[in-house]
């Protein structure tokens, strides 16, 4: 499996740091507003990427973080006249329920800004400790740029002509700071601004630092893959590497993966160009399996323009997909009702089904081609056409049900659902388990037997254990 490795700017080989696992994390949204169909690519192209790895057999250990804290949000929240928390977790819930119905899987762990200062803290203090951060005379944490060697390395920039646009505010004296490239690791508080004690004083966290911490905390100081948008490779990127290496002593991240931008009618996406969509908007008028569709559709490294015209050519293909799939059932259907009743492959189907197979090889090759969704996809078509070739009346309940399965099985690596209502989202089901818990502590017995048999109805068992309630397919 190949990856293009922003560092390198080559496909690189995928090697894990651990056989068989894979250590990724993944720059989440900051939670002011509700997420925009340009937060969207990187969620569903990197929710692909996992699902691929999955596919693949490694065992994903996939963190993406929240930002809650963070001036957008506080401004959101003096707006309102409410805490900051109150916007953050507002947006944290709708983020997730955007995510559910573009059936990006919950992290493994969804860490939040404000829930790991301690942490933060520490590594600030070593980084004073080694020489790679100071104290300035308001209390303001500057990470010493020049003093970690490498910095540039990701964003292929040079020192010397970063310096140049910086220089201007440190002789004004607007900054603080020894140099115009140190950046932020800690802040004084302002007046009304959520805020935690440190040895330094009574502020907040740069952003950059968060992600260092929070990726440390939950998968070590040495991880597989770190990704985000294409935005975030300076300074964010380049900071988070010349924290946790400077830190830690060890190289960060092996591989650093970047998806292109999404652009409205050809332009950037801005609100106040009066182009600009959430995913809420475009989930009034398609279901978000089509904006999925619409996003695995190029390749995550190329420019993506949205329009209406794009968006309607996603429905067709995708509706050909599922057009297909119910064919299938419907024959299958027929079959248990006894109108043909041939159990058993031909010799022929299975000449067929070997080609069919051909397919899914092909669909391996795109994807382990750094992830090349667009040419996956085009395998899921032939496969598609094929079958509306080859499936018919007369065709044997085995290979119809083969056929089937591996539709099914490639679209769901995209994440893409193909059979309409038959499952629930893995999201969905989280969802009603929170539900009849809250409705078990409520003492609501009646609701929370009539979640359990609800899922059990769509074939999900919930078990109850002692670290809590596991749920299966049956
Ligand atoms: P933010 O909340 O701005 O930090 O963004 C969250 C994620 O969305 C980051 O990985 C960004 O790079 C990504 N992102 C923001 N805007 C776009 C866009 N127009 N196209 C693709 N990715 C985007
Ligand atoms: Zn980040």
């Amino acid at each position: 499996m190949k990856i293009y490795n922003t560092l390198s700017k080559k496909k690189e080989e995928f090697v894990p740091i651990e056989e068989g696992k894979v250590r990724m994390y993944v720059c989440g949204p900051t939670v002011y507003n509700l997420i925009h169909i340009g937060n969207a690519r990187p969620m569903i192209v990197f929710d692909t990427v996992r699902r691929y790895m999955e596919h693949k057999g490694f065992e994903v250990n996939y963190v993406s973080n929240f930002t809650d804290v963070d001036d957008k949000i506080i401004k959101k929240a003096v707006e309102e006249g409410v805490d900051a928390a109150v916007v953050s977790k507002r947006y944290i819930e709708e983020c997730k329920k955007d995510m559910a119905a573009m059936n990006v899987k919950p992290a493994t762990v969804h860490p939040l800004a404000t829930e790991e200062i301690g942490g933060m803290l520490d590594m600030i203090e070593e980084l004073i400790k080694k020489g790679y951060a100071y104290k300035a005379e308001d209390g303001t944490v500057y990470f010493r740029t020049r003093n970690f060697k490498e910095y540039g390395k990701l964003s292929h920039k040079n020192l010397d002509d970063l310096q140049g646009g910086n220089r201007i505010l440190l002789v004004s004296g607007a900054e603080q700071k020894e140099d115009g490239l140190d950046f932020v690791l800690w802040k004084p508080k302002k007046e009304g601004e959520p805020s935690w004690e440190s040895p330094w004083c009574d502020g907040r966290p740069g952003w950059h630092i968060e992600c260092s911490v929070m990726s440390k905390r939950y998968l070590g100081d040495e991880i597989d893959i770190h990704a985000g948008g294409e935005d975030l490779i300076f300074p964010h990127h380049e900071n988070e590497i010349a924290q946790s290496e400077a830190a830690n002593g060890k190289t960060f991240a092996r591989y650093w993966m970047h998806n292109a931008f999404l652009n409205i009618d050809n332009r950037k996406m801005s609100k106040s160009a009066g182009n600009f969509f959430t995913v809420r908007d475009i989930s009034e008028k398609y279901d978000l399996q089509i904006l999925r569709f619409f996003m695995l559709s190029a390749h995550y490294r190329s420019p993506l323009n949205f329009s209406a015209e794009l968006m309607e050519a996603a429905k067709n293909g995708y509706e050909r997909i599922v057009t297909s799939v119910e064919n299938l059932n419907y024959l299958l259907e027929n079959m248990a009702s006894g109108v043909s009743q041939k159990a058993e492959m031909s010799v022929e189907e299975q000449k067929l089904l070997e080609e069919a197979k051909g397919f899914a090889v092909k669909f391996d090759e795109a994807m382990d081609d750094d992830f090349n969704t667009a040419d996956a996809i085009a395998a899921i078509f032939e496969l598609v056409k094929f079958v509306n070739t080859h499936a018919g009346e007369g065709s044997s309940e085995a290979f119809l049900a083969s056929l089937k399965e591996e539709i099914l099985e490639l679209t769901d690596i995209c994440g893409l659902i193909a059979e309409k209502n038959a499952e629930l989202l893995d999201a969905d089901i989280e969802e009603l388990i929170a539900e009849r818990q809250a409705a078990r502590k409520a003492k609501n017995f009646a609701r929370a037997d009539e979640i359990r048999n609800q899922l059990l109805e769509k074939g999900i068992l919930l078990e109850d254990t002692r670290e809590g309630v596991k749920w299966k397919r049956v």
